[in-house]
């Protein structure tokens, strides 16, 4: 059963670890991250960016797929399925299609339009049990063809938007989505702390998780970041691993051409990468 991310990140600042948000792309990436929460008995959010979800014919599929698979895998540790930089139109059909949690990113659009498109949509998903994430300034880096430069955001305005009553706030402190630049000038922990100030006890989420170092990141979690979204990261994995099946001719040997096989590698890594995350963000043994 899929469950909201409330409770869970709630109880993530309370334990000053964070949960990981792995987004998936197809079956293989779902399987690979549910059984990777479940055999270290670690909540986890899985994350739908628009591209995703088209990829995968729509979220209605991808709803089904993963409320079956929770069922079929036995998977007994909390799991929110969420959509990641969600459009407004992209929020409703979510919601609708049986998302436990939504993002609706209304960075772009004035701080008025955006408090009030996030205002509604908090109400909606209230109303269903979803949990919802709103965005503040926009996040550096690239994904879906959304371009930023590592802004950071204004505290005043974080707090305008926790106060409509969302469940977790995206805030732009200097990190990037997808490879890190190497003149990037790393975390803005001045600005985190005075969002923090701002905000209380409202988790924070760190977006771009992928490249940034681990004292960093452990420093932003004992700050209040409760929620770390890592995809890049486990598409490098998977890359690197079937590259090397195929390299070494694996596939030309016996029956290495079987889907079931050449994708083996690949699944492997993701959970190797997944756990990794999950001891550096503290959520195992925390489902
Ligand atoms: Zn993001």
């Amino acid at each position: 059963m899929l469950v909201s991310a409330t409770e869970m990140l709630k109880a993530a600042v309370a334990g000053k670890y964070a949960v990981g948000q792995f987004n998936i792309n197809n079956l293989e990436w779902t399987k690979s991250i549910l059984q990777t929460a479940q055999e270290n008995n670690s909540p986890v959010i899985l994350g739908v960016s628009e591209g995703a979800g088209k990829y995968m014919t729509g979220f209605k599929t991808v709803s089904a797929m993963v409320s079956a698979m929770t069922e079929d895998l036995g998977i007994t540790v909390p799991v929110a399925l969420h959509l990641d930089h969600g459009t407004y139109d992209g929020a409703y059909k979510c919601i609708d299609a049986g998302f436990s949690s939504i993002m609706f990113d209304g960075s772009h659009y004035p701080i008025d339009e955006n408090i009030e498109k996030t205002r509604e949509l908090v109400g909606v998903c209230h109303s269903k049990g979803i949990s919802i994430e709103a965005e503040v300034g926009a996040i550096g880096g690239e994904e879906d063809g959304v371009v930023g430069g590592g802004e950071v955001a204004d505290p005043d305005e974080c707090k305008m938007i926790a106060d409509l009553g969302i469940d977790f706030l995206a805030a732009g402190i200097g990190n990037i989505h997808g490879k890190y630049p190497e003149n990037w000038q790393g975390l803005n922990f001045d600005v985190l702390a005075q969002i923090k100030e701002k905000i209380g006890d409202l988790p924070l989420v760190l977006h771009g998780g992928t490249g940034i170092p681990a004292d960093m990141i452990k420093r932003a979690i004992s700050l209040g970041v409760a929620k770390i979204n890592v995809n890049t990261e486990c598409q490098l994995y998977f890359q690197e691993a079937t590259r090397k099946y195929i390299e070494e001719g694996k596939d030309l040997v016996g029956k290495g051409f079987d889907p079931r096989k050449l994708l083996a590698p690949g699944c492997e890594a993701i959970k190797t990468i997944v756990k990794e995350k999950m001891e550096l963000f503290g959520s195992i043994g925390k489902a």
